[in-house]
C-alpha cells in the first residue's frame, strides 16, 4: 500500500504532487446510500424471530443493518424448484406475509419501498427501505396473472430461475437443458416484467438464457448476487462477455459474498474435503434420510473442521473487492454493487460474516484509491439508477 497513510478510518489518498484528498471511510459510508441487492432473510422469518432484536443465529436483523449502514435491503422470497407447482404461489405469499409482519411490527425503523423515489424518502426519514424480491420464477406457477399478483403485493424484482431449471428458464447449473435458454412463455414473462416495472434478475440463469433475456428486455437488468467467472470459474458467475453485455444494457451486478463464488481455492478445498469424508456423509444420509434438521446437526463437526481449513485460505473483504475491481476495470464504475446472499449461504469471507460488517467494503475501496463518486455508485448508486429506470416510470 505504498504512499498511503492510514489512520483509524482516515485515509490520505496521494493525488498528483502533494495535493491530498482526505476520505474518512466511516463518514463516507454513513453519508452514502448503501444498498444490498440480495438476502434470503424471509426464510428465517418464516421460523419466527423478532427482526428488531439482535440475533446471532443469522446474518441479518435491524440492529445489525443499522450498524452496517445498510439503507436499502432486498429481501428475496426464495422457492426451491422442486416445490409442487400448485404450492408455489401460496408458499411465496407466506414468505411475503412473514416479511410484511416483521416490517409492519417496526414502522419506526423500516418501511417497504416500491419506487426509487419512495426508497429515498424512507431513507431520508432515518429508516431502512425494504425491497421485496422473488428468487425463482417457479413462484408464478406459469401464469402472467400471478406476476401481476406479486407486483400488486409490492414485489419489484424476480430472479427467473434457481439451481435447477423451471419450465421456461434454464438454470446455470443445468448441464442437460431441455430447451434453449428461454421458452416463448419465458420471453412473455420478461416482456410482462418490463410492462409492469419489475426488474429482471439474471442471477442463476444459464449463459444462453441471459443472451435471450437481454435480446427481449427493453429495461436494464440486474444480476442480484453473482461474481466474476474469470476470478472464480463457477457456473453462478458471469463471464467477461456477460459482464460487458450487462453494462451495454445499462444494468448492474451485485457481487455475492459467498466464499464458493469468490474463491476458486475455496471450491477446490470443499471438493477435496467432501470427497475425503464421503463415507461419513453417506452414513449421515443413511441415518437421517428424511430429517433435514437432524442431518444438518450431524454434519456440524464436519462443517467445523472445514471452517478451520477455509480460514487458512484468507478469503476476506479484499477478495470480495477483487471482484468489484475486476468489473470496474472491465466496464467502468457504473455497473457493480453488492448482493450479499446473507442468510442464504453458509461460508462467508473473514471480516464479512454479517451485515454489520458491510462498512469494511467501503474501507477497502478507499484503501485501494477509489474516489468518493465511484464509491457512492458501487455502494448503492448503480442499483438505484436501475431501480429508478425500471420502477419509477
Ligand atoms: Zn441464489
Amino acid at each position: 500500500m505504498k504512499n498511503l497513510i492510514i489512520l483509524a478510518g482516515l485515509t490520505l489518498i496521494p493525488l498528483s504532487g502533494c495535493v491530498q484528498e482526505k476520505i474518512d471511510y466511516q463518514v463516507l459510508h454513513r453519508d452514502a446510500l448503501v444498498a444490498d441487492t440480495h438476502s434470503d432473510t424471509p426464510l428465517r422469518m418464516l421460523k419466527g424471530f423478532d427482526f428488531a432484536v439482535r440475533d446471532t443465529t443469522g446474518h441479518m436483523d435491524i440492529p445489525r443493518l443499522q450498524e452496517g449502514g445498510v439503507d436499502l435491503q432486498v429481501f428475496a422470497c426464495w422457492l426451491s424448484t422442486d416445490t409442487p407447482i400448485e404450492e408455489c404461489r401460496s408458499k411465496t405469499d407466506k414468505l411475503i406475509d412473514s416479511l410484511t409482519a416483521q416490517v409492519e411490527r417496526h414502522p419506526d425503523k423500516i418501511a417497504f419501498c416500491h419506487t426509487a423515489a419512495e426508497a429515498e424518502e424512507i431513507i431520508a426519514s432515518g429508516k431502512i427501505a425494504a425491497f421485496i424480491g422473488i428468487e425463482n420464477g417457479v413462484a408464478i406457477e406459469n401464469s402472467l396473472d400471478n406476476l401481476q399478483h406479486y407486483y400488486d403485493r409490492g414485489v419489484r424484482y424476480m430472479t427467473l430461475t434457481h439451481t435447477a431449471s423451471g419450465d421456461w428458464c434454464i438454470s446455470s447449473a443445468d448441464t442437460l437443458p431441455a430447451f434453449e435458454g428461454l421458452t416463448d412463455f419465458g420471453r412473455e414473462v420478461v416482456k410482462k416484467m418490463n410492462e409492469l416495472g419489475m426488474i429482471v434478475d439474471i442471477s442463476h440463469s444459464s449463459v444462453r438464457a441471459v443472451e435471450e433475456i437481454l435480446k427481449v428486455t427493453i429495461d436494464p437488468v440486474i444480476a442480484s448476487h453473482s461474481c466474476v467467472h474469470a476470478i472464480c470459474p463457477h457456473d453462478r458467475n458471469l463471464t467477461d462477455d456477460q459482464i460487458k453485455a450487462v453494462a451495454k444494457n445499462g444494468g448492474m451486478i451485485g457481487i455475492n459474498f459467498y466464499g464458493g463464488y469468490i474463491s476458486a481455492e475455496w471450491n477446490q478445498l470443499s471438493d477435496s474435503f467432501w470427497t475425503a469424508h464421503q463415507v461419513e456423509v453417506d452414513s449421515i444420509k443413511a441415518l437421517y434420510p428424511n430429517d433435514y434438521s437432524l442431518r444438518q446437526q450431524a454434519y456440524k463437526p464436519l462443517l467445523a473442521e472445514m471452517r478451520v481449513l477455509r480460514e487458512k485460505l484468507n478469503v476476506d473483504v479484499g477478495s470480495v473487492v477483487d471482484h468489484i475491481d475486476y468489473i470496474v476495470k472491465l466496464v467502468g464504475p457504473d455497473h457493480v454493487g453488492f448482493g450479499s446472499d446473507f442468510d442464504g449461504v453458509y461460508g462467508l469471507p473473514q471480516g464479512l460474516t454479517d451485515c454489520s460488517m458491510v462498512p469494511s467494503i467501503t474501507e477497502e475501496l478507499v484503501n485501494r484509491g477509489y474516489g468518493k463518486a465511484d464509491i457512492r455508485k458501487i455502494l448503492g448508486g448503480n442499483f438505484m439508477r436501475v431501480f429508478r429506470t425500471v420502477c419509477d416510470k
